[in-house]
């Protein structure tokens, strides 16, 4: 989950994140449901797209009646199939066909035969490292919220909506922030001590004699930055109604450890960095020379700091992570730092904490090692660290000439050669920091039987995975019995939460905010100082577990498995994933496929760890967890031999194995959940007017095209460091190589490329 201002995840969303999966990497947000704006198309347009699409249609269909590869697939056309003729068919039908390539064989490269039309008809745009299917949708859901955040503020808009309001409004006035310049900054950096580098300009003035470590972590923590060591309150995985404090190694300046390890591949990538670090100390009115040495030692401190890192693959066994101390304990396990200083400074003064107060650490060796750094290294260079993580996520928030140095590092990390446009940033952060009040949004893209039809596919995505965790044969019955009952246990959020569209629980629930028009850097500090305040408040309260973690203006889906709850916020419930006028076949090859993705898992290699109350215990037996790794090393080893088209890289097979099972495991279960379907409606069958496709052949088209996707090589590498999910091009070849129903669905022989021989199946 991202935070505000980035690449902090927000403490409120901080206990789901550890076990918590999002559908897809990088941005959650943006959307536009298209169903308001099928309402408003008038009968004449309508008209006006028919005659149209029909033309193209026919002239789509004289063009590919030639091709070689659709005379061999017109073959296997059910012959009882009939065409669907509304509207909204017609214009899916077009849209479909302009993604596709149908020059290319789909028993070769299915991705090329589904995606090829929409690559070739789409750039990336300069401010972004990619470009997809996906992308299309959030920018759509920006452009819907802008309309609704910019409404004037009327006199009947509650609190709570009219804030929202304000708050974009101070965001998009670049006057302002422009006339300000980087003022609220550096008043910020003096009331934090100052900033060493900056000298004896503004925001510097630092003294050596003032400086204790404890007391500027704690106060980075206050801001929600959890820098070198985090600490922080989580859900306890042990005993998942309750939380404990918990510590655990940081996130870094850059988004990998990679980039600061092998600079024999990313050299240029730190280089970046540096300059980007050294840059904006200058731009303050730093001197020059000491700039260069401060900046190099800070380079040389976070690099060893990444050095003691364990890599997020070495990360995967939850029993392994689990390691529980005492407070006690763990200041005689890591003397040089007081944690019970840390934790009192955060937590409300009314929760007290002894010497036996339960501490999971969840990394151990980083903590002795980083601990012992930490006391060798001059303050200096600590100080300078940690006020330079934080300058560098409030870089958005000030004048545009800091956020050109920050552009020129995003050239040479992501390829973008420009910055995204101000109000589209607006949008996401003002969404991101409250995203309940997108009931604005909810209230205009969302319908009820969205909600109900959703639910129906969840109840029979449910049975067709129990059905074929029945039919496996490497999974002892033991095991089976249990993990039937961690399906039936597992509860679900769709839409929204009801509580949004209640007037006085939305102003109760923000009754703590207070926005300051004309002044948006304190309403984004006063966000964060919040988040991190109701973070550490939770301590002594019990877990709700049907309290929602995300906002509903989201196109993703998630699985939290601390809570067996899947998520499909109504971002995600419109096309190409779910329409309720689209043919079964789309919505089970797009929604479908995503509620099977997110029920499995439930069963991937880490949340098959956490049972069906959502506490980490072995439940399964021995014998079934040895099968298991067997087949999910099949998956590791698939992926990882995959490379990338733009830049020659591999997918890490062990970083994204839980996605790659989850993948393979949504696609079959909705295959087979739409197959019992086909079987008792003929309604379902009825194929799109213009494609010379069946009505599963067109399930796995849509699957694909949900996936088609441009990047940037910059955007690969960045993808394959940080993602826990493959690039979009093997979510689509892995799991079909993997797929009986595919290759018989689309006739491939037995020795074309889609058609592995090697066939790795978990669920
Ligand atoms: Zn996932």
């Amino acid at each position: 989950m991202r935070g505000l201002l980035g690449d902090y995840v927000s403490m409120t969303e901080r206990n789901d994140s550890k076990a918590q999966l999002a559908l897809e990497d990088g941005l959650e947000i943006r959307t536009k449901s298209t169903h308001g704006h099928n309402r408003a198309i008038s009968a004449i347009s309508i008209l006006l797209l028919l005659a149209t699409l029909a033309l193209l249609i026919a002239l789509i269909i004289v063009s590919n009646a030639k091709t070689k590869n659709q005379s061999q697939l017109s073959e296997c056309i059910h012959q009882t199939e009939q065409t669907c003729n509304t509207a909204h068919c017609v214009k899916t039908a077009a849209n479909v066909i302009e993604s596709m390539n149908m020059e290319a064989n789909p028993c070769e490269d299915f991705y090329e035969y589904s995606c090829g039309g929409w690559i070739k008809s789409h750039t990336i745009p300069e401010d972004r490292s990619s470009f997809s299917s996906f992308s299309v949708l959030r920018e759509n859901l920006q452009v819907t919220l802008k309309g609704l955040f910019d409404k004037p503020k009327l006199d009947s808009d509650i609190h709570a909506i009219g804030m929202v309001k304000d708050f974009y409004a101070s965001c998009i006035d670049v006057e302002t922030i422009e006339a300000k310049d980087a003022q609220p900054l550096t008043e910020l950096l003096t009331e934090l001590g100052g900033w060493p580098v900056l000298g004896n300009q503004p925001g510097g003035d630092w003294r050596e004699v003032d400086y204790n470590f404890e007391d500027l972590w704690s106060k980075m923590a206050s801001y929600e930055l959890f820098l070198l060591v985090e600490g922080f309150v989580e859900v306890n995985e042990k005993n998942s109604m309750v939380r404990v404090l918990t510590v655990d190694q940081p996130m870094l300046g850059m988004e990998s450890r990679d980039y600061f390890l092998d600079d024999s591949k990313y050299g240029k990538e730190k280089q970046a960095y540096l300059n980007f670090m050294k840059g904006v100390a200058k731009l303050l009115g730093a001197d020059p020379t000491q700039v260069d040495t401060d900046m190099d030692a800070v380079l040389a401190f976070e690099t060893k700091i990444a050095n003691m890192t364990v890599p997020s693959t070495e990360r995967r066994d939850g029993e392994a992570n689990y390691n529980l101390f005492t407070l006690k304990e763990l200041d005689e396990d890591v003397p040089q730092i007081n944690f019970r200083k840390y934790f009192e400074a955060l937590l409300p003064s009314t929760d007290t904490i002894v010497d036996s107060e339960p501490v999971v650490n969840y990394s151990p060796e980083y903590m002795r090692q980083a601990a012992k750094l930490i006391a060798e290294t001059p303050p200096r260079t600590i100080a300078n660290y940690m006020l330079w993580l934080f300058v560098k996520i409030l870089i958005p928030e000030i004048s545009q000439r800091f956020r050109d140095v920050q552009q020129q590092y995003y050239n040479v990390l992501k390829g973008t050669s420009s910055s995204t446009a101000r109000w589209r940033e607006c949008v996401d952060a003002i969404n991101d920091a409250m995203n309940c009040y997108c009931r604005m949004y909810v209230a205009e893209t969302f319908s009820g039987a969205s909600k109900e039809n959703t639910k129906l596919m969840i109840t029979k995505l449910k049975q067709s995975f129990k059905t074929l965790l029945e039919s496996n044969d490497w999974m002892d019955a033991a095991t089976k019995k249990v993990a039937a009952e961690k399906i039936d246990g597992m509860q679900e959020h769709i839409g929204y939460p009801d509580w949004i569209m209640d007037d006085v629980k939305l102003n109760e629930k923000y009754a703590d905010i207070t926005i300051t028009a004309g002044d948006y850097f304190t309403n984004v500090l006063q966000n964060m100082r919040l988040n991190s305040k109701i973070g550490f408040s939770k301590l002594r309260l019990p877990v709700d577990k049907t309290e929602w973690s995300t906002g509903p203006a989201i196109v993703n889906a998630f699985y939290s498995s601390m809570k067996n709850l899947i998520i499909f916020p109504a971002g995600i419930l419109q096309p190409p994933f779910y329409h309720e006028n689209s043919p079964d076949y789309l919505n089970y090859g797009g929604i479908g496929m995503v509620i099977g993705h997110e029920i499995t898992h439930g069963f991937d290699d880490r949340g098959r760890q956490y049972d069906k109350e959502g506490n980490l215990i072995q439940w399964w037996t021995n014998s079934s967890i040895v099968s298991f790794k067997e087949r999910a090393q099949c998956i590791v080893d698939q992926y990882s031999g995959y490379e990338m088209p733009e830049n020659g890289m591999h997918i890490n097979g062990k970083q994204t194995q839980g996605e790659n099972i989850a993948d393979n495991g949504g696609l079959k279960q909705s295959y087979k959940a739409y197959r019992l379907l086909e079987q008792n409606s003929q309604e379902a069958m009825k194929s799109l007017p213009g494609i010379d496709l069946n009505s599963e052949q067109l399930l796995y088209v849509n699957f694909a095209q949900v996936w088609c996707t441009l990047f940037r090589p910059e955007g690969v590498t960045s993808r394959l460091l940080t993602g826990y999910h493959s690039p979009d091009r093997y979510r689509v070849i892995g799991t079909l190589h993997n797929s009986d129903d595919f290759a018989r669905v689309f006739q491939c022989s037995a020795d074309s490329a889609m058609n592995s021989k090697k066939k790795c199946v978990i669920w």
